[in-house]
């Protein structure tokens, strides 16, 4: 598998999200942070306000090493705006499904095959670099999409986006879908930008690369329209554990920047969030607990919390077993006897409920 880039929405798609909204400092920090993880590309639209124009400027004058790629519609007049910001590289749009072209562009398939061409012509008579979107390409007539992205691809876009824009595809008929695609247009550089509406984001996006697609989108806390896209800490570590990709980025501050989108907009990961949330490397059953213990968390951990700026967790309380209270008396220098031990644990039993965690 070539090497899968991730592109980072948080400022664009994100900031589409209900109650989401950063203040241009805010933003710039979210893209410093972002560049600091490692991603390769960080997408936003400065063309819905002026602040975002702003953070754009901003973060291109700090010479990130991610790839600052400003998104607009597939038309003169935005590419226009985009064009002040002197891009690398910009993204536009544009429908391609049926029920799209008619109830939100209202214009037919060959007006939007040649809008598609137009628009990159004109932005590649610039110079720039760019990626194409089919919007709602997972509800487009397969012929249709197979021709626009051919189409596109000859006309000179760098990177072609396949969008499950409602999200309802399953693995397999993505993995199907990007294959007909990379087919199609074996050189195309394909992205796969998956909406969570059922869930399956994630599982989704990995089967668009397994299929050949080499860039995912995704989002710090899963955020974006409806249900959002994948969440940022999940592709990266899906990409880590279950690929052997991208162990350059640095996966540490996954929870940080989690936290830091939650402080910044009150939506947080909720606890059994994969990776950044709060129960994730909770252990609290007995058997688990010493297997735990002994195993330095690998019976029952994927991945160690420390990799991604988490901590281990005990909790205890009437679920505990000799091996923890035994764990807590060697580490305290109780010294507790083994009939002290099995009082500890009648006690516990007692409370029913947790009684109490600590961190390892
Ligand atoms: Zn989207």
């Amino acid at each position: 598998m070539d090497k899968i880039l991730i592109l980072d929405s948080t400022l664009r798609e994100g900031q589409q999200a209900t109650k989401v909204r950063f203040s241009k400092e805010q933003a710039v920090k979210i893209g410093t942070e972002l560049d600091a993880l490692g991603v390769d590309f960080i997408e936003l639209s400065p063309i819905v306000s002026q602040s975002m124009m702003e953070t754009a400027k901003e973060l291109k004058d700090a010479s990130l090493k991610a790839k600052l790629i400003l998104h607009g519609r597939a038309m003169k007049s935005d590419i226009d705006l985009l064009l002040k910001l002197d891009p690398e590289w910009i993204a536009i749009f544009l429908s391609t499904s049926d029920i799209h072209l008619e109830h939100k562009l209202h214009t037919t398939r060959e007006d939007a095959l040649n809008r598609a061409g137009e628009s990159i012509d004109y932005a590649k008579s610039h110079g720039l670099k760019m990626r194409f979107t089919c919007e709602d390409a997972s509800r487009t007539d397969a012929k249709y999409l197979a021709e626009m992205v051919k189409a596109v691809h000859e006309r000179g876009a760098d990177r072609i986006s396949i969008t499950d824009t409602v999200g309802i595809m399953t693995p397999s008929s993505m993995y199907s879908l990007v294959s007909e695609v990379h087919q199609q247009v074996p050189k195309a550089n394909l992205d796969v930008h998956c909406h969570n509406d059922l869930g399956l984001a994630l599982a989704n996006s990995l089967a668009g690369v397994e299929a050949g697609a080499n860039c995912i989108h995704a989002c710090i806390n899963g955020a974006g329209e409806r249900a959002g896209i994948p969440k940022l800490a999940e592709v990266a570590m899906a990409l880590r554990v279950l690929y052997d990709q991208r162990t350059d980025l640095n996966v540490t501050r996954l929870h940080h920047l989690s936290k830091l989108f939650g402080d910044y907009t009150g939506l947080y990961c909720d606890a059994f969030s994969p990776v950044v949330g709060e129960s994730v490397f909770r252990h609290k059953g007995g058997t688990h607990l010493g297997a735990v213990l002994k195993s330095d968390g690998k019976a029952y951990e994927a991945f160690s919390p420390e990799t991604v700026g988490q901590r281990r967790r005990f909790v205890v309380g009437e679920y505990s077993g000799r091996n923890v209270i035994k764990y807590l008396s060697s580490e305290l220098k109780l010294g507790l006897s083994d009939s002290q031990i099995e009082k500890a644990i009648a006690r516990l039993k007692e409370k029913k409920g947790d009684v109490f965690e600590f961190e390892l």
